[in-house]
């Protein structure tokens, strides 16, 4: 067929790229029709070969695989990058981009942008804990200095910087709050997380506890639908008043956990408690160490797609959601160069959790 532009999406199976793929591939899309090419470590999962994008998979950290993989997608327009190995190591995170860049754009003589993906950790830090750092005070906004610890997000960025300007690209940097999306295979996906653990207590007839901090209940909380961070990342790279700019992206609304937990206890018919008055934190990722086998067994009982609970649920990161306060970032700088997208966010969580289910990822 004939295209307007040609996407290459990094880390496809992933929480933004999976919406990326379906965004891109919608009749009224700025900038389309667009060809997407999709790469990831895995094989293509079933519900994702019915996007229509052409899969690649490959291990993007590897340099040798790389090359061979990525060397013939010569008529690549657009890079998004919505990736990361898993872990906060530098090294790891930027041979991967690096790679991607070294391979592409050599051969991609029509390339125009580049939109990477970090997030709002940008302003207060990293996930593992004893950095010492003091983040930034919020809401917080593009304009703000780097932290002073390492954050492979900053190696990132001296990568876009530097390819960029080698080769006359435009570029964008997307740092999404907490992103609500619906992949099963997505390092870390909040609304996965919840509605597993929703459903496991379900399963053994448990009502729904509130394990986080009290402060984390009754705070502000920032929330980035995944279609709105896709719409978000294709605004930034076709219009061209927003070239070369740095955007936080967000619903533009905040919600409290103390609603999210009425809504999981809603959808998942529970019996709801919530946060219990005087307690400490408890971690998820330790009240769930050892359901595996329950989640195999809820797996086959309503046969869903096969899962293992490791991939599917990340309680390692609702703990650090739910010990967090304050973290609220601003849209005013994405709304004045003229994006005016937004997602009420309970809506936006419900409808993540309807979508995993008509996909069979969760009863
Ligand atoms: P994700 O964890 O949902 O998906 C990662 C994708 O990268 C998957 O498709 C995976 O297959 C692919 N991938 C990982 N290693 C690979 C490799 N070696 N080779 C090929 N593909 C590989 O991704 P995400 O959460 O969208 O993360 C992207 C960025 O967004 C990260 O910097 C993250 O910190 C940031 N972010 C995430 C959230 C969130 O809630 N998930 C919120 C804000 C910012």
């Amino acid at each position: 067929g004939s295209y307007e532009s040609v996407a290459l999406v990094v880390g496809v199976t992933g929480i933004v790229g999976s919406s990326l793929a379906q965004v891109l591939k919608l009749p009224g899309t700025p900038g389309g029709p667009w060809k997407v090419y999709g790469i990831a470590r895995r094989p293509c999962p079933g519900w994702l070969a019915k996007f229509g994008v052409e899969y690649i998979q490959c291990d993007v950290s590897n340099t040798e695989e790389a090359k061979t993989k990525l060397s013939p997608l010569n008529d690549v327009t657009h890079i998004f990058y919505v990736s990361w190995i898993g872990s906060e190591d530098c090294e790891t995170n930027a041979v991967m981009f690096q790679n991607i860049l070294d391979n592409v754009i050599p051969v991609a003589k029509n390339l125009k942008h580049i939109s990477l993906q970090t997030g709002s950790k940008h302003y207060f830090g990293v996930f593992e804990e004893g950095s010492g750092v003091e983040p930034h005070d919020s809401p917080f906004t593009e304009d703000l200095p780097r932290l002073n610890v390492p954050n492979f997000y900053h190696d990132l960025e001296d990568i876009l910087y530097e390819e960029t300007s080698k080769h006359g690209l435009t570029w964008c940097v997307q740092r999404p709050a907490l992103i609500f999306g619906f992949s099963p295979c997505s390092l870390m996906n909040i609304v996965s997380t919840l509605s597993i653990y929703a459903t496991i207590c379900k399963h053994e007839k448990k009502p729904l506890v509130y394990p986080g901090s009290k402060a984390s209940w009754n705070c502000y909380v920032d929330g980035a639908d995944a279609d709105l961070a896709a719409e978000h990342h294709i605004w930034a790279a076709v219009d061209p008043k927003a070239k070369n700019q740095v955007f936080n992206c967000k619903n533009g609304d905040v919600f409290k956990w103390k609603h999210v937990w009425k809504l999981l206890a809603d959808e998942f018919e529970l019996e709801m408690v919530g946060y219990i008055e005087g307690n400490e934190q408890v971690s998820m990722a330790e009240l769930m160490k050892d359901k595996d086998a329950v989640w195999d067994e809820i797996v086959k009982t309503h046969k869903l797609e096969a899962t293992k609970l490791k991939e599917i649920a990340a309680f390692w990161f609702a703990d650090i959601a739910f010990s967090c306060v304050d973290l609220v970032m601003s849209m005013t700088k994405s709304r004045e160069y003229g994006f005016l997208g937004f997602r009420d966010s309970m809506k936006s969580f419900k409808s993540c959790i309807h979508k995993m289910r008509s996909y069979k990822f969760i009863p």
